[in-house]
């Protein structure tokens, strides 16, 4: 059916790179003759996935969205992707997203652009843009997604969808391809907070071939969205609303409205919902537009025209390891991705290293401690997911334009901690709003239970 969908809608989505309907359907039935051997089977199996074409698949193509990995046809699987397989969750196809996870509306693609099933002319967030919109548009019922500064939440908010970042650490990114290797954070989206804990338990794994994957995060994020829906219950929960991310120039008011309409249910619930300041936020942005790059241009040195991937000669001149390299990443690399990469061997140059990249460590430090004084006083911190809903294709060329937009979800990232975005209604515009809870590292449940008594 979902292939059937795919077919029907995707011409004018443009949510897929790859779609191997043979495999998923061999892999479909094949889960089917399990189930009715008596085989025990994972509660998932069988139900299809989509996955972001940053996750390596073995045997399928996998891109980052770029020109540099065309063609390229991973040996292995991600850890992710292969725990989908041990579940036998068939894997639709691979999901188009800004160029190697850079932006926020997967205009930065290097293949294609993708709408946002709410409205054809507007973005449908990003960097996981191409996730959110199989599942908002009903082509896939889960998927996969990463995210480094907001990638999983803000497409989930505006197109409607539920979308999880896991504790740092939590899902493995082995396989998955780098972009700031302390801040990327592999996680599921789905239409329902049910459906997303239940991928986020298949891909939530302790995997020795990551270095910062955690032996004890936690599991069983299922069973907690169950309890919570048959309870419906918040008494006691203590909610800090972000005094620095609760509307001001910049938030759609329509964004705001249906934030506070949703405070309200919480405190209807039984939850006790009071304001916090979080005051080192107001330098979140800029700390992380210096740590992201700095790390992403580290990553992003191996694309070197020798080891994999394209390979381009120089038009003239000697052919030597230089020139290869010079005219394969001038070639391979969309602009958005050579901007960053520029910042970040900047602010990493001698010259500028503590100026730059040490004043951000700094700063992250700063808000790292913001988050632990109002962990003391609250169980979970909330916002609206992004300041404003769905924007029109080309609305934002000035890069700067974009980045802003990330203020509200990059916090969670440089602090390590875990967050949800589930929808909130709609804007007085008509397109979705994202509800965006935060909570301590290694408590995710209390985004689900949370999630799954706002759901109802
Ligand atoms: N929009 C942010 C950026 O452009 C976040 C990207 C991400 O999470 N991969 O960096």
């Amino acid at each position: 059916a979902h292939l059937d969908r795919i077919a029907a809608v995707d011409a004018a989505v443009g949510a897929f790179l790859d779609v191997d309907a043979e495999r998923a359907l061999a892999d479909a039935d094949a889960a089917d003759a399990a189930r009715r051997s008596g085989e025990e089977v994972a509660e998932l199996a069988g139900v299809p996935v989509a996955v972001k074409d940053l996750f390596v698949t073995r045997g399928q193509a996998t891109t980052a969205a770029s020109r540099m990995l065309e063609g390229w046809i991973p040996p292995y699987d991600a850890t992710a992707v292969a725990n989908l397989r041990a579940a036998r969750t068939p894997i639709l196809g691979k999901t188009n997203l800004d160029e190697f996870a850079m932006g926020g509306s997967t205009e930065h693609s290097a293949f294609k652009r993708t709408a946002n099933p709410w409205d054809l002319e507007r973005i449908p967030g990003g960097s996981s843009g191409g996730s959110a919109a199989a599942v908002g548009s009903y082509q896939a019922p889960l998927a996969l997604g990463t995210d480094t500064g907001g990638s999983i939440r803000q497409p989930a908010a505006v197109t409607g969808t539920v979308g999880v970042k896991p504790t740092y650490g939590t899902v493995s990114r082995y396989g998955v391809i780098a972009m700031a290797s302390s801040l990327d954070t592999p996680g599921p989206m789905a239409r329902t907070v049910l459906d997303t804990a239940l991928l986020h338990d298949v891909i939530a794994s302790y995997d020795p071939l990551d270095s910062t994957s955690l032996a004890d995060a936690p599991r069983g994020m299922a069973q907690v969205v169950r309890q919570a829906q048959a309870g419906r219950d918040l008494t006691g929960l203590r909610v800090g609303v972000i005094a620095e991310l609760d509307g001001g120039p910049g938030y759609h008011d329509g964004v705001v409205s249906s934030f506070h309409a949703a405070l309200e249910l919480l405190s209807s619930a039984g939850a006790s919902v009071e304001t916090v300041s979080l005051p080192h936020l107001e330098y979140a942005l800029d700390a992380y537009y210096l740590i992201m790059p700095a790390e992403a241009s580290s990553n992003l040195a191996r694309y070197d025209g020798v080891r994999y991937g394209l390979r381009v000669e120089p038009a003239s001149g000697p052919v030597t390891a230089e020139t290869v390299m010079a005219a394969t990443r001038g070639a391979g690399f969309g602009d958005e991705v050579k901007r960053r990469i520029i910042l970040g061997t900047h602010v990493l140059s001698a010259g500028y290293y503590d100026a730059y990249y040490g004043s951000a460590l700094k700063v992250r430090t700063l808000i790292q401690r913001d988050f632990a004084a109002a962990w003391q006083g609250f169980d979970v911190l909330v916002s609206p997911t992004a300041p404003v809903t769905a924007y029109r294709f080309g609305e934002k060329d000035d890069p700067l334009a974009m980045y802003k937009l990330d203020v509200t979800t990059i916090p969670a990232n440089l602090a390590g901690v875990p967050g949800m975005s589930l929808p909130s209604g709609l804007s007085d515009d008509g397109l979705p709003v994202g509800f965006q809870i935060l909570a301590p590292q290694r408590a995710d449940d209390r985004l689900y239970r949370v999630g799954a008594v706002l759901e109802a």
